[in-house]
């Protein structure tokens, strides 16, 4: 189960963009210098930057189809990529050649000499997907992992976005439970993979007691280096001591330099979580640029792959392959087939759903999934279908696949019955 917003995870996003809107401020030396001694607010507005716009992304996504689906989240993140938002030289190369049709799973793992990135992109963006799971935490591991390597392979990419998304669920849950910082961050420790950023959480764990950030920033880092093991343990130390004051704790989280726009984007997003949006001082709200219009997602718009009952809907039997039509769709129509035909639409005819860029044709009343039609960005904006499985299983489907009926139904799943 996840919340529908406007929740935690909303909290959670608003948070993360004050909090990298703001740290974005202190890279000025002057401003930093002056402002930070007397913890007063530097003029507005302060523009957000990557972090913001990727999780208004991974935010928009989840709540949308209430899962991660990692084919529309990698072009959600490529399509929104604004190079001016101060995105790293990997990244900015990345999103742009899956935009010009790369495939995204080859982009992300050449990365770094094949490594992958290690870098605190992925950990930057998840606090509202965390928050979403204050249900059930150890729940959004896999999600959170999903999210991150599609554009960071490494492991300690990826264990640096579980343990902040275990973080902003954790947060939520304290809103009802009692918790120390101790045992806040043993419950993140004990969910993320051991390893380097599971090693800086016990380090963290062991500095709690410091009173000079300064001082636990030596040890666990800020994110100097951009990579995740610099930055998500001193974040979250950040936020596990200050979880119910969300000035206190980003303060913090920016006064030890370094990435300082993205170690607040992760304090932030995981404090509002516990604080909700009321807990973030209303001039900040106030300063921060506004958020893009597209990160306001109507719940559910998007039909999710029936995991929960995959009973009634039944995969091909004898799947051959079969010739696609060659049509475009435009944005409005591909949103049409995201949102699925509904049995009772369509008089029982078609159900439909999409995961992971294919679209599946299932006959209303029977559940046999008749068509599998995998769909393919274009270049310069649009999408196509690029291959299709019919089914030709004769206890499901009688004759030959037939692409006339296909394109009738791709036509349906495009339009709908229209007005
Ligand atoms: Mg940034």
């Amino acid at each position: 189960m996840t919340t529908t917003p406007p929740g935690p995870a909303f909290d959670a996003l608003i948070g993360l963009s004050v909090g990298d809107a703001l740290g974005a401020q202190f890279f000025v030396p002057a401003t930093a210098r002056a402002h930070l001694a007397s913890r007063t607010d530097p003029p507005g507005p302060w523009p957000w930057t990557d972090d913001t716009e990727m999780a208004c992304s991974v935010y928009t996504a989840h709540t949308e189809r209430g899962a991660i689906d990692t084919f529309d989240l990698t072009h959600a993140f490529a399509r929104r990529h604004d190079f001016d938002r101060g995105y790293g030289p990997a990244a900015n190369r990345m999103l742009r050649l899956v935009r010009e049709g790369g495939d995204a799973r080859v982009l992300a793992a050449e990365l770094f000499d094949g490594q992958g990135s290690y870098g605190n992109g992925a950990a930057m963006r998840v606090a509202p997907l965390g928050a979403a799971y204050a249900e059930d935490p150890a729940a959004v591991v896999r999600p959170a992992a999903d999210t991150a390597v599609i554009t960071h392979t490494h492991p300690q990419a990826v264990d640096g976005a579980i343990a902040v998304a275990v973080a902003a669920a954790y947060a939520v849950r304290a809103r009802t439970e009692a918790m120390t910082p101790n045992t806040f961050l043993a419950a993140v420790a004990e969910l993320t993979p051991r390893g380097a950023v599971h090693d800086g959480l016990t380090e963290a764990i062991r500095l709690l007691a410091e009173p000079d950030p300064l001082v636990a920033a030596r040890v666990l880092g800020n994110g100097s280096r951009t990579s995740a093991v610099d930055t998500v343990p001193y974040a979250l130390w950040c936020a596990a001591r200050r979880l119910t004051d969300y000035p206190a704790a980003v303060w913090e989280a920016i006064a030890a330099g370094g990435d300082m726009d993205t170690v607040a984007a992760i304090t932030g997003g995981v404090v509002a979580a516990h604080t909700g949006v009321h807990g973030i001082p209303a001039d900040w709200v106030a300063a921060r640029e506004l958020l893009p219009d597209w990160a306001y997602p109507v719940p559910g718009r998007v039909r999710p792959a029936p995991v929960d009952r995959p009973g009634h809907l039944k995969p091909m039997l004898l799947p051959r392959p079969c010739p696609v039509p060659d049509v475009v769709w435009a944005e409005p129509q591909w949103r049409r087939i995201q949102e699925g035909l509904r049995p009772l639409e369509t008089e029982q005819r078609w159900e439909s759903y999409t995961a992971e860029g294919v679209l599946h044709l299932h006959r209303g009343w029977t559940g046999f999934e008749i068509w599998s039609v995998r769909v393919a960005p274009v270049r310069g904006g649009g999408w196509r279908p690029v291959s299709a499985l019919a089914e030709v299983h004769p206890d499901r489907y009688k004759g030959a696949p037939d692409p006339q009926a296909l394109a009738r139904a791709l036509r349906l799943a495009a339009e709908g019955y229209g007005p």
